[in-house]
């Protein structure tokens, strides 16, 4: 892809075309898809930004995510497996308050993080939700 040129969507493959700026207005067949379309530059930095958007997006869902399910696997694990108990001398078992306390700062983090990634996880689904439909304003109003 040449840096320079106006660079624009095809309308039936989606793929991003470049090509010389005298030849705008003309129809030719896509590069890609063989479609004859009509060659209409599009604001370079608007596209180029939605690419980035894009993977931004995804890197944060994702990590939203992670946090989300690797803070309930926390909160399982010290709510259900994390044991608390020591054997006395006397054979009898004991709740081990300094164990009771991990157990509880485990529950805590684990929670603060299935909620942290449950809030930044919502959060940009909607971000995304929004962005999908001011798209489709924007494509509608265009026409
Ligand atoms: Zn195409």
């Amino acid at each position: 892809m040449n840096a320079t040129n106006p660079i624009m969507t095809c309308p039936y493959c989606k793929g991003i075309i470049d090509f010389p700026k005298n030849l705008e207005g003309e129809s030719v067949p896509c590069p890609l898809c063989k479609s004859y379309i009509r060659l209409k530059a599009e604001p370079q930095k608007q596209l180029a930004q939605k690419t980035d958007d894009q993977g931004f997006f995804d890197t944060i869902l994702g990590l939203a995510a992670i946090l989300f399910l690797g803070g309930i696997a926390c909160v399982v694990y010290f709510f259900f497996f994390y044991n608390t108990s020591v054997k006395d001398p006397d054979g009898t078992f004991d709740f081990n308050i300094g164990l009771l306390n991990q157990r509880e700062c485990g529950i805590i983090i684990g929670v603060g993080a299935t909620l942290v990634g449950c809030f930044v996880g919502i959060f940009f689904a909607i971000v995304k939700a929004v962005g999908f439909i001011e798209d489709a304003v924007a494509k509608v109003s265009n026409r």
